[in-house]
């Protein structure tokens, strides 16, 4: 799937809007990005995640690791095309944690799958408790890449496509300056 279908897909299921959007940080943008609204029709999750696996199959992951909430289903998408195990963190008290019985082993090679990359914060720390552990973390892969500096976290990145979603203070934003009309994702008539 090159970068052009994927993004076709977000457009089609209005999971990515060109305008001029107030982020919920307060920050303006002139695009909306929302991987759930995507991942919510299944053959448009499975395909997402059949790319995935096609880049990451030579890497041989015995299980697929995402961070809660927003990697969850792609990571199981993952793991379905791949025929491994898709298990996912989640936060507690302030950390990740796997839960609910999940377990990984040291002889375990884990691919971290997440929706968007922003900074590679959370593929970092995904990253980190299957480190924990002793598993061998193979590399991570996402549908979209938003500039992670991929050399920061010291992983090989696949990433289907990548994409800028820039966000302004109000005070700076260039389409507030030329007077455009504001919306609210999600409050779309
Ligand atoms: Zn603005």
């Amino acid at each position: 799937m090159d970068p052009e279908a994927v993004l076709d897909l977000f457009r089609k299921s209005g999971a990515l809007l060109d305008g001029h959007f107030r982020l919920s940080s307060g920050l303006h943008s002139d695009r909306y990005l929302q991987s759930a609204l995507v991942l919510q029709y299944p053959e448009f999750a499975e395909a997402l995640g059949r790319a995935l696996a096609e880049r990451t199959r030579h890497l041989q992951p015995t299980v697929v690791l995402s961070p809660a909430l927003g990697g969850i289903v792609i990571g199981q998408e993952v793991g379905r095309a791949l025929g491994v195990r898709a298990v996912f963190v989640e936060r507690q008290d302030g950390a990740m944690t796997l839960r609910r019985g999940f377990a990984l082993a040291p002889s375990d090679r884990v691919l971290v799958v997440e929706d968007v990359l922003t900074t590679g914060g959370s593929t970092r720390e995904t990253a980190a408790v299957a480190e924990a552990i002793g598993s061998h973390v193979i590399g991570a892969a996402t549908i979209i890449d938003r500039g992670a500096d991929s050399a920061k976290f010291g992983l090989p990145l696949q990433a289907l496509v990548r994409l800028e979603v820039p966000a302004y203070p109000p005070e700076s934003c260039p389409l507030c300056a030329k007077g455009e009309a504001i919306v609210k994702p999600g409050s779309r008539v």
